[in-house]
């Protein structure tokens, strides 16, 4: 009986995966948001390095992973992919559940997939600084991580719910050796705005972004900006995650029936996902994919399907995307990753091609599967990757329901050791939906 199955450092993946050679309609541009004309490269040059932007247009399937990439992939690449056979025991189900685990890296999620190749195209474009957002810190731990691997200073704005609520996180970041400010903060004419409209305003994603991105250009080219998820570079980054979990289900001698990931902005779920719908459009086997989120920020579920902004002040390019209107403020859950109005463009035309699913699902019940997964598989979630364990155990039971034995394979996105209060709080029954 196999649980982990692992592959060794030669067989992390040389390339990334770019979907968009290989969807059956291309993606919309994304729009300039003065001129509301298809972006082009040159639009992009005060946030990203020439690399990063033109990975974002490419419509090459597979592009290149510099050495020095793979070699710091290394230090927890490639993740295990692991049978969870006590909780499958535990749900008497006859389905078999696979997760792939991108807690392994040193910040403890998937994000350092992507901020170790965006620090290294930065530093070779002679970039002192990166700024950023943060949401519960995950992405900012990852960027700044990257940033100390590659000699870069790094800036981030963390929504100040989360500052207030995540002070480990805040240290981590600190310990990586980054800058961390709570937004809204009074560095930026953004974050002003938002102080003077709400002294007490708790901040939002988008509103973080706005200040990352003011004082990116604002830095007289010292400084370029880092996203953690959402753009098209940042998807193909994490399609490592699937590629390797094709490798290891062919290990296991199964395939995927249902592939689940967690949505944010949709890099972990396509991270997973892209490589095994490029099986599918190939004309190999199909998977059904579903994107979760949470029912109190409902982007793909009941956002519309129309060109918005990125960010709250509207200083980003405007993306065809789903979105819930990028003034929007969700209610401040526990899985602050998943608290963001929109979603990837790529991720979004998948929607609506019907190549995916998407469910919305309860902070309660999220935390209510977290916890029997921990106590089976004796990974602690985090808060945003109970969402994929949810829908995986859901799934698992509606196999209970029809006796039929299906592979499920979730990417477990991240453990939460950093986000034990979002427990304790579950288990005090103070957690609303
Ligand atoms: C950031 C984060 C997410 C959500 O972001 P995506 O871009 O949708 O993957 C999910 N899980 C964890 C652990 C995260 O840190």
């Amino acid at each position: 009986m196999i649980t982990k199955f692992l592959l060794p450092e030669d067989r992390i993946p040389t390339t990334w995966y770019n979907v968009l050679a290989d969807l059956p309609k291309p993606v919309p541009p994304m729009l300039h948001p003065g001129t509301r004309e298809p972006l082009t490269p040159a639009d992009l040059a005060p946030l990203f390095p020439e690399a990063l932007i033109a990975q974002e247009f490419s419509t090459e399937a597979e592009i290149d992973i510099p050495g020095a990439v793979i070699d710091v992939y290394r230090q927890w690449r490639p993740s295990p992919l692991v049978r969870a056979h006590r909780l499958e025991r535990a749900l008497d189900t006859p389905a078999r559940i696979y997760f792939k685990y991108e807690g392994v890296s040193p910040a403890g999620s998937h994000k350092p997939n992507t901020a170790v190749p965006q620090a290294y195209y930065n530093k070779q474009a002679g970039v002192q600084k990166l700024t950023t957002e943060t949401g519960a810190g995950q992405w900012g731990s990852s960027l700044a991580l990257a940033c100390s691997y590659f000699g870069l200073e790094c800036e981030v704005f963390m929504v100040k719910v989360s500052y207030q609520q995540k002070p480990y996180r805040r240290g981590l970041m600190e310990t990586f050796g980054a800058t961390v400010h709570a937004s809204p903060s009074e560095l930026t004419d953004s974050g002003l705005a938002a102080l003077a409209a709400d002294p007490d305003a708790t901040g939002s994603l988008g509103l973080a972004i706005s200040e990352a991105v003011e004082a990116a250009v604002k830095s007289g080219g010292r400084a370029k900006y880092a996203l953690g998820s959402v753009l098209n570079h940042v998807l193909m980054h994490q399609t490592v995650i699937g590629q390797e979990a094709l490798l290891q289900m062919e290990l296991a001698e199964d395939y995927p029936d249902v592939v689940i990931g967690a949505a944010g902005g949709g890099s972990n779920f396509g991270g997973l996902v892209l490589p095994f719908l490029r099986e599918q459009l190939a004309g190999g086997r199909s998977v059904q994919a579903i994107a979760v989120e949470p029912a109190s920020c409902p982007t793909l579920t009941q956002g519309r399907y129309e060109y918005d902004f990125g960010d709250t002040a509207g200083l980003t390019p405007l993306t065809m995307m789903h979105t819930l209107g990028h003034d929007f403020v969700p209610p401040s859950i526990h899985a602050g990753g998943l608290r963001y109005h929109g979603m990837a463009p790529i991720i979004s035309a998948l929607k609506d091609l019907d190549l995916l699913q998407a469910r919305a699902v309860a902070q309660t019940a999220c935390f209510e599967a977290g916890t029997l997964f921990a106590r089976n598989e004796g990974i602690v979630p985090a808060p945003e990757s109970t969402h994929a364990v949810r829908v995986a155990i859901d799934e698992a039971l509606a196999c209970k329901e029809s006796g039929e034995a299906r592979t499920i394979l979730f990417t477990l996105s991240g453990h939460g050791h950093f986000d034990m209060q979002a427990y304790i709080d579950y288990f005090a029954g103070k957690l609303k939906d």
